[in-house]
């Protein structure tokens, strides 16, 4: 008998197994809109000049190749943070923001679990969104955080929520800032999108700054996934602000202790390359203007994709198509209609109806407005 003769197979995972299924399929006019990663108007990856040239002068450097410290890349994560909370933040200034670099978006999520679960001194709990990133159930039931009572810590996607698209606007961020305040609940941001929002990496951190200028103490995860394009080299920061240096000192020796056990110390090459651009002045404004680029690509396709629907007569609503923001749209579309676009249409997205904006260009938009056409009338 095999030792592991009593191991059940699992589900595959919602999101990367839409992937599989568009792998499979032969078809020529077959469309992934599963996974959220950008494509160009081509329908290719796309790897920003930013990137390649930061890549070129890491080359020509020819760094070793020596492990990093626990908590990663000391300049990365000072700039990661600068680029989050902005130059002027109070805790940034006071250097009192504990910060580690993290394998992503989610290493950075799982750190946050990790720590919180082992420190956070009131109720162990944690609210996510309803409906919100599938990932986020799984990682927090992992990190031994339970269901919610008062005092609870709150999930918030900083901006571009994913998957519905709605994001607060800055005045209902200032009430939800309010209301945490009063109900002393503690806001952990995922912020896997800055930049991606609104084109703009200051505009898109709003939410954080805010709680941050109202003296919140927060906890944030960001990504380098999306908005630099890295996303296989898992790039990612995670902090939590803290009251003065000493205490931060004590937060960060904490940090290693939860790190060093799961995975010792963070990949290099990735956080070379962010921390190139995120130091270099010249490489910075270019990058700036590749994200702006990469999200008015997406805006542009959300117009084209509404006016085409509009133009077929399809039945129902699609302006929030257009009012929707960042790599996603909630098209509403219904599990057996997202399954006829699987099966007739060779279209891949989510079962929740959930597509990547980015999956669309000039080349496929007619076809997929044409084909969710049919499956809704
Ligand atoms: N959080 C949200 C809301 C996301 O959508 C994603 C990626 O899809 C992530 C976190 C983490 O992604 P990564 O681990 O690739 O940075």
């Amino acid at each position: 008998l095999s030792t592991w003769s009593a191991v059940p197979a699992g589900p595959p995972d919602p999101i990367l197994g839409v992937t599989e299924a568009f792998k499979a399929d032969k078809d020529s006019r077959k469309i992934n809109l599963g996974v959220g990663a950008y494509r160009d108007e081509h329908g290719k990856p796309y790897v920003l000049s930013s990137v390649k040239k930061a890549e070129e002068s890491l080359t020509a450097a020819q760094p070793d190749k020596e492990y990093l410290p626990i908590t990663g890349l000391p300049g990365f994560t000072q700039n990661a943070a600068k680029l989050a909370y902005g130059a002027e933040s109070k805790p940034l200034v006071e250097n009192s923001i504990a910060v580690t670099q993290s394998i992503s978006g989610t290493g950075a999520l799982r750190i946050g679990g990790a720590f919180l679960g082992r420190f956070y001194p009131h109720a162990k709990a944690i609210y996510l969104p309803v409906p919100s990133w599938g990932n986020h159930t799984p990682i927090f039931r992992d990190s031994g955080l339970e269901n919610a009572p008062e005092k609870s810590i709150v999930l918030l996607h900083a901006c571009a929520h994913n998957p519905t698209g709605v994001d607060p606007t800055q005045e209902q961020w200032r009430e939800i800032s309010d209301i945490l305040k009063e109900k002393k609940l503690f806001p952990f941001f995922d912020m896997a999108y800055q930049g991606f929002a609104s084109g703009s990496t200051s505009r898109d951190a709003f939410a954080v700054r805010h709680f941050v200028s109202e003296g919140h103490q927060i906890a944030l995860s960001q990504s380098f996934a999306k908005n630099m394009g890295l996303y296989g080299e898992r790039v990612g920061a995670f902090s939590l602000t803290t009251v003065d240096p000493e205490e931060k000192a004590r937060v960060d020796s904490q940090l290693k202790i939860v790190i060093r056990p799961m995975y010792s110390n963070p990949p290099v090459h990735g956080a070379r390359i962010a921390n190139t651009i995120l130091s270099s002045p010249e490489l910075y404004a270019q990058w700036e203007s590749e994200v702006k680029g990469m999200a008015d690509r997406i805006i542009s396709m959300r117009e084209k994709l509404y006016d085409t629907l509009v133009g077929l007569q399809t039945p129902g609503q699609w302006g929030h198509i257009k009012s929707q923001i960042g790599m996603f749209s909630f098209t509403g579309l219904t599990q057996p209609q997202t399954k006829a676009l699987a099966d007739k249409a060779h279209i891949y997205m989510t079962a929740d109806g959930r597509i990547s904006m980015a999956g669309l260009n000039s080349s496929n938009i007619e076809y997929f407005a044409e084909s969710v056409s049919k499956a809704v009338k």
